[in-house]
């Protein structure tokens, strides 16, 4: 590509999102430039599944937000680690892959998302994904991104699984398939022994196109208009600003922090916050940065006794035998992703589909030293209050793209999710004793057997919840005065600008967020293909 600004798409963002629509438009033949704010995924612990834990702080790849202080989480501030790399946070997330519920999707429809059901959804789910095992009605076989079973499961994680069913859960053989609900083995993104991020699937097939051009450390600062059409984007590069023009359409596709602050220091948001921070409006939105939902997540952990957990094959001889194994046949420890089984319940009767998600990882955590294991062995459940009901907000500080934005989640503002969480707590415990795990489990770690009453388990949720790191809203899709983007993903009142991200879910999903992104790029891209056919 000759000139730049002669593409027909420009893509800000190469998360999730962004390289599953890098590769559908560039496809198609038009000329696409994606550009992205971190580097290229050189990172050799990005493709080893288990260095998730070494890029949780590493801010070569990572924005490493923080909230403000939490008003209901004990006035602290959470971190919060997002990807700033090709792949973005595909490249250091869990891996987990799931869909979620059914319902999820049907309730956006019912909320004014027109061709958002369930049903309008399942034929993009499975054009994305190859996932052998599944069954052909419910899953694909033959997209980009990788879907596979843990290659190596630990007894403590069957332990879990028959205790779950004991506990009173049906066993659920593919937690992305007919029915999510029950206990089932997790799934990865994973490509063999590899991270199966969408730099390594989407955009890896995307770069065969000639004409896609791919620019890293490239950091958008600010859309550009004529009128109420987006005619490109602004960005720096390495200390240099330049600007890029299409010809078609901008994609916004920065994630649930950035989109919202890239709009709003480009004059789209609500227009009394865009004068109070000297940003010219464009075009007064007020949702743009509001309905703010993320999984907070508290961990019931347990000492463990008799078996092995990774705390141990995470540290000296017994992990030098798990990296010669990883490199010998690509299995062991170093292939595990965050979790290895899971649970969808729900809290009380008379609900029509889950709204806890428990998810098991046969490991442990130091409380005070994020993402590290604890030296001796343990086991996890961490309890997410999946479909939460309190709402925050993402607002840009300043007109200068370099300043960080205001993230108020308003964690456990909702009493619902308090009552959420304590019957999560309860099935939790429930688990750990029955008789299958019980044996193995010495005595319970956090919350602590002194915590019982429920003003105590509030107490400890309040001071010790964390994110699961699924912030999704901020720029939702719908038809009523707060929706961003309308059911085709275009900005309302705007012309040639769509999002397509996490952002423009209007609820979050029941379960983890990046195969519903995908999901959501691979239905964006095939609208923008249909809408520009000629
Ligand atoms: C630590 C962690 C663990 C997680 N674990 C799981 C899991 O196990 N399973 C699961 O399903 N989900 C998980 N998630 C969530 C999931 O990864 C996200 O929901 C999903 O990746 C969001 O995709 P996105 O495209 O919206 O944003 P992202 O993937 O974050 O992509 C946004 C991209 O845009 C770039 N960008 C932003 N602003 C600009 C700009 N102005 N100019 C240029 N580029 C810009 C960013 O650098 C980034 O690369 C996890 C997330 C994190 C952070």
């Amino acid at each position: 590509m000759q000139d730049e600004a002669d593409c027909d798409y420009v893509i800000v963002g190469a998360g999730s999102a962004g390289c599953v629509l890098a590769n559908r438009l560039s496809a198609d033949g038009a000329k696409v430039v994606l550009l992205e704010a971190g580097p290229s995924d050189w990172h050799p612990m990005i493709h080893v599944p288990a260095g998730i834990l070494k890029l949780l702080y590493n801010e070569a790849v990572n924005w490493k937000y923080e909230t403000e202080a939490e008003p209901n989480a004990g006035g602290r501030q959470i971190y919060w680690p997002r990807g700033r790399v090709l792949g973005g946070s595909s490249s250091i997330n869990g891996m987990l892959f799931v869909r979620g519920n059914a319902a999820d999707y049907d309730g956006w429809a019912q909320m004014g998302c027109t061709g958002w059901s369930y049903e309008d959804c399942l034929p993009h789910f499975k054009s994305m994904e190859s996932y052998a095992p599944g069954d052909d009605a419910h899953r694909g076989k033959n997209g980009p991104l990788k879907i596979e079973d843990y290659r190596t499961v630990l007894p403590l994680t069957h332990h879990f699984v028959e205790a779950a069913q004991a506990a009173g859960f049906p066993f659920t053989p593919d937690l992305s398939g007919a029915q999510q609900e029950g206990v089932g083995y997790s799934q990865m993104s994973r490509n063999g022994r590899y991270r199966g991020s969408t730099a390594q699937t989407f955009l890896a097939e995307a770069r065969k196109h000639p004409n896609l051009k791919v620019e890293t450390n490239a950091y958008a600062t600010k859309l550009l208009f004529d009128g109420k059409r987006c005619t490109g984007v602004a960005f720096n590069q390495k200390g240099q600003q330049r600007e890029i023009k299409t010809s078609r359409e901008v994609i916004v596709s920065g994630g649930s922090v950035n989109s919202p602050q890239l709009l709003q220091i480009s004059g789209i948001g609500p227009a009394e916050h865009l004068k109070s921070i000297g940003v010219p409006v464009v075009h007064d939105l007020p949702g743009v940065g509001a309905n703010l939902s993320d999984h907070y997540v508290v961990r019931v952990s347990y000492r463990i006794k008799e078996l092995l957990s990774i705390n141990e094959y995470s540290r000296g001889m017994r992990l030098a035998g798990e990296v010669m194994k990883w490199l010998a046949t690509g299995k062991g420890a170093l292939t595990f992703g965050v979790s290895s089984a899971q649970v969808f319940c729900r809290s009380r009767e008379g609900l029509a589909s889950p709204d806890i998600q428990l998810l098991f990882s046969p490991a442990s955590y130091d409380e005070k030293v994020f993402g590290a294991l604890e030296k001796q062995p343990g086991a996890t459940i961490a309890v997410s209050i999946a479909r939460p009901e309190s709402r925050g907000s993402i607002m840009a500080r300043s007109a200068d793209a370099a300043v960080r934005p205001a993230i108020k989640p308003n964690y456990l503002d909702a009493h619902g999710d308090i009552n959420v969480l304590l019957a999560g707590i309860w099935h939790a415990r429930r688990i750990f004793a029955s008789l299958s795990i019980s044996k193995y489990a010495a005595h319970e770690v956090t919350p602590g057997q002194d915590v019982q009453t429920e003003d105590e388990l509030v107490e400890h949720a309040r001071n010790f919840g964390t994110t699961l790191y699924h912030p999704v809203g901020t720029c939702k899709m719908g038809t009523d005065p707060m929706a961003v983007v309308d059911p085709r993903l275009h900005v309302h009142g705007l012309h040639g600008l769509r999002v397509i991200d996490a952002s423009v879910m209007p609820t979050v999903s029941t379960g983890n967020t990046n195969a519903p992104t995908i999901m959501i790029a691979e239905k964006g891209a095939s609208m923008i293909l249909q809408d520009n056919s000629p």
